[in-house]
């Protein structure tokens, strides 16, 4: 497979050769002392190689949950697209788009022209990145049901464009998966008669041999495991169990019930040397799962996608708090009819979800102490109804009061109305892009060194999850435009071109 950058970097920073990028990278941090009354900044800087490969290879996806409303819908969207397809509606004729991708169809600022003015490439262009049309799609789902059926249960896809996808659609079944009643809602059991019997080992072994599967099938030179199945309820973290690689291996072949199903996943993805992504906000990268990643030099990354609400939340709660306004209530409610809706009725998946949403503010919040006391937040209340008529058109109510000049008040009110699966199924597509191209991405510190690959906690993937990953001990950013410079500013680090910024000295100070 080739390249589907054409972008060319002229600096003596920057080498290309036939299989890499090598870029010579000056970052540049400023070093904060605070004693008694004085605050010292130092401003320092560390030379970093980095590399990046150019050969993408060919790339399968395999989706946990591939028969729900959105595996079923990112399959229609990438065959859709693959085969350019178009389809007609009452308002007549449409075509085939990424619209909600940021690899697909957004752009990065990349420096100025002769006159001074932009020059934006879409972000796929700036390095190598996977097309979506050499996809390989598969997965697993407690449902037998046939993609094409699939993608008519969801609901999602207009009528037309189903009818031109359902041939090729029909043939796509999802593998059995692993099922465990008591991690998801118990309103799924209707569903569940797709299953890979027998101990929690055996299941893994099963897994593991269904990656491998398609791997030799196919021919594939990376596999990403993501899951987009229902969201299950936390599982009971305990020392001695969940902490370290070994002890999670140790419980998995004595069948211990607090493994769940997701991280069962993860270890058989890890162990066949796989990413794992989790798009739901259950805790399945517990400590013993991030080791073994590093163990095996793959990624992990979660949790949960950032598709609607909680990407406003992350933009406006930014915007008050940065214009040294108080948000001091936020009430988010939501009402949705889909399978997902149904699952999250049930109180520990509730709570699952209710947790990931809510500590999305909590930087912004710890970022102002002008306007927060230490410890002190905003209240925060999110709520989730399944109302079955609106299907996955899925409805968000937020109101947001801050604190204004003199006490005062202000209070916003936001109604959103959208196809939960088509603001998710983009977030897949970059999810996968993002972490195959970072699969080629590796860095040193001087010549003397190995290269490395970076974290096995892929925390660059931020931007696209509800509660981010990061290594332990890391700061945890959610503010939406901070997540999407720091991810744009690392693709610009492999090409050596220093962190955006819109000072325009030039026209400043001609
Ligand atoms: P869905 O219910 O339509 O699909 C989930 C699928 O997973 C179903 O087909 C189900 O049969 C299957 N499943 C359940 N347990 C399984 C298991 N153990 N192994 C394999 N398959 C299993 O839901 P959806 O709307 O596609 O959402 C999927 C997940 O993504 C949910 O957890 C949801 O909370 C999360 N999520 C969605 C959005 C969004 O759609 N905008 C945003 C954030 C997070």
């Amino acid at each position: 497979m080739s390249t589907t950058s054409n972008l060319i970097v002229s600096s003596p920073h920057v080498k290309y050769t036939d299989d890499y990028i090598f870029s010579e990278y000056e970052y540049n941090e400023t070093l904060v002392t605070k004693k008694d009354n004085e605050i010292v900044a130092k401003p320092y800087n560390t030379s970093l190689s980095i590399r990046t490969g150019r050969k993408i290879g060919k790339v399968g996806v395999m989706l946990v949950g591939w028969g729900g409303n959105n595996g079923s819908t990112f399959t229609a969207a990438v065959l859709a697209n693959k085969h350019q397809l178009t389809w007609n509606t009452k308002n007549g004729q449409m075509d085939s788009n990424w619209l909600g991708s940021i690899t697909q169809a957004s752009t990065v600022r990349l420096g100025i022209d002769e006159k001074g003015q932009d020059v934006f490439v879409t972000m796929s262009k700036l390095l190598p990145m996977v097309h979506p049309d050499d996809l390989v799609i598969d997965g697993w789902d407690i449902s037998p049901l046939n993609l094409a059926d699939a993608m008519v249960r969801a609901k999602v896809i207009d009528y037309d464009l189903q009818q031109k996808l359902r041939k090729e659609m029909a043939t796509m079944r999802p593998r059995p998966a692993i099922y465990d009643p008591d991690f998801i809602a118990a309103n799924q059991a209707d569903r569940a008669v797709n299953l890979i019997k027998g101990t929690r080992y055996e299941q893994y072994l099963q897994i593991r041999a269904d990656i491998k599967d398609l791997r030799d099938k196919n021919k594939l030179d990376r596999v990403i495991v993501l899951w987009t199945a229902n969201t299950e309820r936390f599982c009971e973290v305990t020392k001695g169990v969940h902490d370290t690689s070994e002890n999670l291996e140790r419980a998995l072949r004595h069948n211990n019930l607090e493994i769940s199903p997701s991280t069962i996943f993860a270890l058989a993805a890890i162990d066949e040397g796989c990413c794992y992504i989790n798009g739901s906000p259950q805790n399945t990268i517990v400590d013993g799962v991030v080791e073994r990643a590093e163990k095996m030099g793959v990624f992990v990354a979660g949790d949960d996608f950032k598709s609607g609400q909680t990407k406003l939340k992350s933009v406006l709660v930014e915007f008050l708090v940065s214009a040294g306004l108080k948000p001091v209530s936020i009430v988010s409610y939501n009402h949705l009819g889909n399978n997902d809706g149904k699952n999250l009725s049930a109180p520990r998946q509730f709570r699952s979800k209710e947790i990931s949403k809510s500590n999305v503010v909590d930087d912004m919040v710890a970022s102002n102490s002008e306007l927060y006391a230490p410890g002190e937040k905003p209240d925060h209340v999110v709520v989730i109804k399944y109302v079955p008529y609106v299907g996955d058109s899925k409805r968000a109510m937020d109101e947001y009061t801050s604190e204004i000049l003199l006490h005062g008040t202000n209070t916003l009110v936001v109604h959103n109305t959208c196809e939960d699966s088509l603001l998710a199924v983009p977030l897949i597509l970059d999810l996968v892009v993002l972490t195959d191209l970072f699969c080629r991405v590796f860095y040193r510190k001087n010549e003397s060194e190995e290269w490395s690959p970076m974290h096995g906690v892929l925390a660059a993937l931020g931007y696209l999850l509800k509660a981010p990953l990061v290594p332990r001990g890391a700061p945890v950013d959610h503010a939406l435009g901070v997540q999407r410079a720091a991810l744009a500013d690392l693709l610009r680090a492999c090409l050596a071109l220093p962190p955006a910024h819109r000072m325009r000295l030039e026209h400043k100070i001609p």
